[in-house]
């Protein structure tokens, strides 16, 4: 499996990298994002938002677990960090097989309820506004859009 690298320097290009990212998503992309609190998977989702002609705002669900956005296609932005059971059922999946793309904060605590194949992102600290984001695509779809935004 190839992983892909991008060095962010700034909340902004961390968000533009996002919005490039968002302009080449599908309905039915998944994508998990990983990383310590303050690691920028919010910020990344508000760029991959404006890639996806979303106007309004996005912020933090994490108390709602499940926001929905309408853009180009929806986007359903989940912070799945309040869970505390992996295996209970939210009903994720009517998101996962719709007709938008679902980004999911904190991925990992849901275990096995996340598709297979997904576009897992990290985002990992660096010094102060420094972050590395490695792109680890599970499937060929997710392989295809790492080779169309590394291009
Ligand atoms: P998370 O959702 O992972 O908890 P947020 O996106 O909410 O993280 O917060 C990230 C914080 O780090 C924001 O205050 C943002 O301005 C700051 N930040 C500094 N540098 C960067 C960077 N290069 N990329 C993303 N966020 C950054
Ligand atoms: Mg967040």
């Amino acid at each position: 499996m190839n992983s892909f690298e991008f060095h962010s320097n700034s909340p902004e290009q961390t968000a533009e990298f996002a919005m490039k990212l968002g302009r080449h998503l599908h309905p039915g992309d998944i994508i998990a994002l990983e990383g310590d609190l303050g690691a920028g998977k919010t910020t990344f989702t508000k760029g991959l938002a404006q890639g996806l002609d979303i106007k309004k705002t996005v912020n933090s669900p994490t108390f709602t677990i499940i926001k929905e956005y309408q853009g180009r296609m929806p986007l359903y932005h989940m912070d799945v960090y309040r869970v505390e059971d992996a295996f209970e059922d939210l009903g994720f999946d009517e998101y996962f097989e719709g007709d938008g793309v679902t980004v999911v904060e904190w991925a990992h605590l849901i275990g096995d309820q996340l598709p297979s194949e997904r576009l897992t992102i990290y985002l990992y600290h660096n010094k102060e506004d420094g972050r590395k984001i490695v792109l680890e695509p599970q499937g060929q779809r997710y392989e295809q859009l790492c080779r169309e935004i590394s291009s």
